[in-house]
């Protein structure tokens, strides 16, 4: 795998993108990374993650809102080349709203029904 921007030692997501821990790759390029949640709550649920460390929504910035952008080129990219026309994205942030790990990231699932509002 590739570098990561503003690498943080600590972060599960940096040491992922690293290689440094196992992951079961969906996608990547030079930005992005994108990879099969460890504890899937849908038939398809994936990670997108930015290769750099950008703790969460709340740290996005005129100076790096670009990769958030090419994210979600990524999963129209990807969802289209798997064949998936409906799916959920969703980004926890704050330990209130459920963020467990402080990288940003956008959950995608898809293949069950869904209902709203989220828990
Ligand atoms: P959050 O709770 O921050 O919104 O999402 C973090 C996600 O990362 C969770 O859905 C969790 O299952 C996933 N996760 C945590 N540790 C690992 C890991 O080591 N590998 C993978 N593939 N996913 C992980
Ligand atoms: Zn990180």
């Amino acid at each position: 795998m590739s570098d990561v921007l503003n690498y943080d030692a600590d972060c599960l997501f940096c040491k992922i993108i690293k290689g440094e821990i196992p992951s079961a790759k969906v996608y990547e390029d030079d930005l992005c990374y994108a990879f099969k949640d460890i504890d899937p709550q849908a038939p398809v649920h994936f990670l997108v993650i930015p290769k750099a460390h950008i703790p969460s929504c709340a740290a996005v910035t005129p100076d790096n809102s670009a990769m958030v952008a090419h994210i979600f080129e990524v999963i129209a990219k990807v969802t289209k080349e798997m064949g998936i026309t409906d799916f959920r994205v969703v980004s926890n942030c704050g330990p209130q709203a459920g963020q467990s790990v402080p990288h940003l990231h956008f959950h995608v699932l898809s293949g069950r029904d869904m209902t709203w509002p989220p828990g």
